[in-house]
């Protein structure tokens, strides 16, 4: 890596997807960001922004066969830019993995053995893994002599105590089949809970925060001194919160039971209670924009599906407060967590023996900015951190080529 280079680009695979940014880390701006979907298919989408010189959004449509002509034709669009992948002021690729198992406590310089080790955590991260290794590959194959950094969704969990990671099963089996609590958006619990410190004007260090990431996907965590104590998401993102499309906890024992009673084999009770759950699975709608339209309507299965949600999310409120002991703050981040001021009241609603207040007026304040949602005299903060999980990738990829 030279002097100059100060560019990081920031990649994110899914198994169809490939979302990507380019940042100087100088001042953290972004160059350019980007979005190819449908890969694979015949209606493959690339949407690319430039941000440099006001340039406005280019749109590709038609079939982009696979991860490498995605990669490449991204490559192509940042060389318009007169950004290439080519040039000496790229300091490195950063990737994000989902699942690091135990082994990846931090972002890891990406060698033949790292690789070997995200393979071997494929049958814990069947989804997300394979996607995130073709990712790899194919950047690798672009810029051999770049150094590739994989940072973990599944880092920021890796300092939980044992009676939070383990489940209460036989432990022999737990051990031979890696059965544990992993948890995930670790990237972006990392980043909000920090920024929350900074928020209050204080050391992570000397904070204790309650982190709810409401998106599609859904996740809470306890972080004590900026280490997090305990997450919702478990095994799988399938543990924890009501989500989009995804259930949450239920009993264990209603897996047998699709099975024995209702005939379902296991791939379809994945599919069910992956994708066709959660709010989808209750109102028909996953997006919380239409979900409250429902509910000014009239509509009951809406304000149900609503109350379900809000209900899970206070009681893990309610969990890690008494996990933590002492809470200075509750934020909310991500889809839901930034824009639903609706969700946001109804969840600490009822809390003030808690100390827990939102003040309706800045709560309904739209914004891009961290800020406080809670009135003056509260005990405890409850604020709004927009997450940016690709800033927090960058950073950290940076700081370790540059180490
Ligand atoms: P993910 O990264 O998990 O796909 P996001 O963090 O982008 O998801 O969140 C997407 C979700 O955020 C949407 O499904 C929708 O429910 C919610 N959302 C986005 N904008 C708004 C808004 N203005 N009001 C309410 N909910 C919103």
């Amino acid at each position: 890596m030279t002097a100059s280079a100060t560019r990081v680009l920031v990649l994110n695979s899914g198994s169809s997807s490939v979302k990507y940014q380019l940042l100087d880390m100088r001042d953290s701006a972004r160059l350019a960001v980007g979005l190819v979907e449908r890969i694979g298919e015949e209606t493959s989408r690339l949407v690319h922004t430039p941000l440099t010189d006001g340039g406005g959004k280019r749109e590709r449509t038609g079939p982009i066969a696979d991860h490498e002509a995605a990669l490449k034709a991204v490559a192509e669009e940042l060389a318009h830019d007169g950004l290439g992948l080519d040039s000496p002021e790229l300091a490195a690729i950063g990737h994000r993995v989902v699942h690091g198992g135990l082994r990846f406590s931090a972002p890891t310089v990406i060698t033949d053995e790292v690789m070997a080790e995200i393979e071997r955590l494929v049958p814990v991260a069947p989804l997300h893994n394979p996607a995130n290794i073709t990712g790899i590959r194919t950047a690798q194959a672009m810029r051999p002599d770049l150094p590739q950094v994989a940072v973990f969704d599944t880092a920021f969990h890796t300092t939980m105590p044992e009676s939070a990671a383990r489940y209460a099963i036989d432990v022999e089996t737990a051990d031979a089949h890696r059965i544990r609590r992993y948890g995930f958006h670790g990237t972006s619990h990392a980043f909000v809970s920090r920024e929350t410190a900074k928020l209050l004007g204080k050391d992570p260090s000397e904070v204790n925060v309650i982190v709810l990431h409401l998106g599609n996907g859904a996740s809470a965590s306890a972080v004590r001194g900026g280490k997090c104590v305990d997450t919702s998401m478990g095994l799988t993102p399938l543990e924890g919160l009501v989500m989009g499309t995804r259930s949450g906890d239920v009993d264990p024992a209603v897996t047998f039971h699709l099975e024995r009673v209702a005939g379902m084999s296991t791939d379809e009770i994945d599919v069910l209670l992956n994708k066709k759950s959660g709010l989808v699975g209750l109102c028909g709608d996953n997006d919380m924009r239409e979900i409250r339209r429902r509910i000014d309507e009239g509509d009951q299965r809406a304000l149900l599906a609503f109350e379900i949600y809000i209900h899970r999310l206070k009681k893990y409120i309610g969990a890690y407060y008494a996990v933590l002991g002492r809470v200075d703050a509750v934020v909310f981040t991500a889809g839901v967590g930034e824009n639903a001021a609706p969700v946001r009241a109804a969840a600490v609603e009822g809390l003030e023996e808690l100390g827990l207040v939102v003040d309706a007026d800045l709560n309904a304040v739209r914004s891009d900015a961290a800020r406080l949602i809670s009135p003056g005299y509260a005990r405890v903060a409850v604020a709004v951190v927009p997450t940016d999980e690709e800033l927090e990738i960058a950073r950290q990829t940076y700081a370790l080529v540059n180490a």
